[in-house]
C-alpha cells in the first residue's frame, strides 16, 4: 500500500495531482497553497540543538504578534487549536477559581469542560446562539457578580459563523479586574484583530483556519498580567504539555518543554508570509462573506444567524424536508466539492461553507455557490436565484 491508496495525492506531478483533488471549501482545515506545503518538506534541523532554530522560531512569533497587533510574547505549541485552550485554561486555573465562561456557541461553551478538568468552578453566561454577546446586557451582569479569576469568550465561534465583538467585551471585563482568553482561531487573518487594544490577555489561534496551513499547530499570545497569575500559583500547573509558564525563558535558556515539530513550524511561517505579502487580505474576506450571504438569501435560504457575521463562514439551515448528509454526499460526489455539516446542538441542522485563507478566492466560492444551487434543485429545493450570478454581482457592494 501507499499513500495513493488512501486517496492522498503525492506531489511528483502537483499539477495533475491539483485537478483531481477534492476542493475543501469547509471551515477549517481550509486549502493550503503549494509554497507552504513545499515549505514542509525544506531539509529539517535538530530544533533543540539548533540556535538558528530559537533565532527562526521567536521570529516567526515575533511576526504573529505583529500581524495581531500585541506587544505581549507569541508562542507556537505542537498541537492543535484546541491545545492552546486547554493551555489557557490549565495554566490559569487552580483548584476552586471561578471562572466566567462566556457561551453564545459550541465552542464558547466548551471552554467550561477545561476549566472544570483542571478544578475550575465554570460559571456559564450563556446567550442566544443566533447573535453576538450583547456588551451592555454583560455589564448588567457583571454589575452583580463579578468574582472571577478569568473569562473565556470565542472572537469567532465556527459552528454558528458568529463575530463576538472582543474588543468591547474584553475591555469590560478587564475593568472588572477579570483576565481574559479569546479563542480566535477562526478570528483572526479573517477578521480584524487587535489583540492589544481589545485588552486579551491570552489570544489562542491556529495554522488551518484563516492562515492557511495544514492543521497541527496552535499559538498563544501571553500577556505579563498573564504570566504573573501563572508564576504566582499556590499550586501547580497541572500539565506538562499545556503549561505556557515553560515556555517563559525558552529563548534564553535555549531549551524548548519539548521537541519543536520543525516542518510544521516551515509551513506555519510560509503561510503567515503569505498572509502578509496578500495586502488585500481581509478586505477580501469582508466582501466574499458579505457576497455569500446576499446569494444564499436571494435563492430562499435561510442563515441560521440574525446578526453578528462572521468573514469566515457563513451558516445556513438545511432546507426543510432535505438531508444535510444527501446535500454534502452530492456536493462531493458529483462536483468534487467538500463542505460541512455540524456537530454538538447543530448536528444535522446547519451547513457551512468555510471561505476563509485560501478558500476566500472567487473562483472556488462562486463554483461552491453553483455546485450548491444545482445539488439543492436535484434534490427538490427550487433556488429562488441563480447563486453564483448573485454572488459576483455582490461582490463590489
Ligand atoms: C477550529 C477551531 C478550534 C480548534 O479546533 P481543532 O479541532 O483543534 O481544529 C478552536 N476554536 C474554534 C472557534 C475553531 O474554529
Amino acid at each position: 500500500m501507499g499513500l495513493e491508496d488512501f486517496d492522498i495525492k503525492v506531489c511528483e506531478k502537483p499539477a495533475a495531482a491539483e485537478e483531481k483533488v477534492l476542493k475543501i471549501m469547509t471551515p477549517g482545515p481550509v486549502q493550503v497553497a503549494g509554497n507552504v506545503r513545499l515549505a514542509r518538506s525544506f531539509i529539517t534541523t535538530n530544533p533543540d540543538l539548533d540556535e538558528g532554530f530559537y533565532d527562526f522560531y521567536k521570529e516567526t512569533c515575533d511576526l504573529l504578534a505583529k500581524e495581531l497587533h500585541t506587544q505581549n510574547n507569541v508562542y507556537i505549541l505542537g498541537g492543535e487549536g484546541i491545545l492552546g485552550l486547554e493551555a489557557a485554561c490549565a495554566s490559569l486555573t487552580e483548584p476552586g477559581d471561578r471562572v466566567l465562561v462566556i457561551d453564545n456557541g459550541i465552542f464558547g461553551k466548551g471552554f467550561a469542560d477545561f476549566v472544570s478538568i483542571y478544578g475550575g468552578e465554570p460559571v456559564l453566561y450563556t446567550t442566544d446562539y443566533h447573535r453576538p454577546v450583547d456588551v451592555t446586557a454583560l455589564k448588567e451582569f457583571l454589575e452583580k457578580d463579578s468574582d472571577f479569576k478569568y473569562a473565556t469568550v470565542v472572537h469567532s465561534d465556527t459552528p454558528s459563523g458568529v463575530l463576538n465583538p472582543v474588543e468591547k467585551i474584553c475591555p469590560l471585563l478587564k475593568s472588572y479586574g477579570i483576565l481574559t482568553v479569546a479563542d480566535s482561531v477562526t478570528g483572526m487573518f479573517a477578521d480584524e484583530f487587535y489583540v492589544d487594544d481589545s485588552m486579551i490577555d491570552i489570544v489562542c489561534g491556529g495554522s488551518q483556519k484563516a492562515l492557511s496551513a495544514p492543521p497541527g499547530l496552535t499559538f498563544v499570545a501571553v500577556s505579563s498580567a498573564a504570566m504573573d497569575v501563572m508564576e504566582h500559583r499556590k499550586t501547580r500547573i497541572a500539565s506538562f504539555y499545556a503549561n505556557l509558564l515553560a515556555f517563559k525563558t525558552y529563548y534564553e535558556d535555549k531549551w524548548f518543554p519539548y521537541t519543536m515539530p520543525v516542518s510544521c513550524i516551515y509551513g506555519l511561517r510560509t503561510a503567515l508570509d503569505n498572509v502578509i505579502a496578500d495586502t488585500n487580505h481581509l478586505y477580501r474576506h469582508k466582501q466574499i462573506a458579505y457576497a455569500v450571504r446576499k446569494a444564499l438569501e436571494a435563492a430562499g435560504l435561510v442563515l441560521y444567524l440574525k446578526d453578528g457575521y462572521a468573514s469566515s463562514v457563513t451558516v445556513f439551515n438545511v432546507p426543510d424536508g432535505l438531508k444535510d448528509s444527501q446535500i454534502l454526499k452530492n456536493m462531493r460526489s458529483k462536483y468534487n466539492v467538500m463542505i460541512a455539516g455540524c456537530f454538538d446542538i447543530l448536528a444535522g441542522k446547519v451547513i457551512r461553507i468555510g471561505h476563509m485563507g485560501n478558500n476566500a478566492n472567487i473562483e472556488d466560492v462562486s463554483y461552491t455557490l453553483d455546485a450548491l444551487g444545482k445539488v439543492l434543485d436535484e434534490l427538490g429545493f427550487k433556488c429562488r436565484a441563480d447563486m453564483k450570478q448573485v454572488f459576483l454581482q455582490n461582490l463590489e457592494k
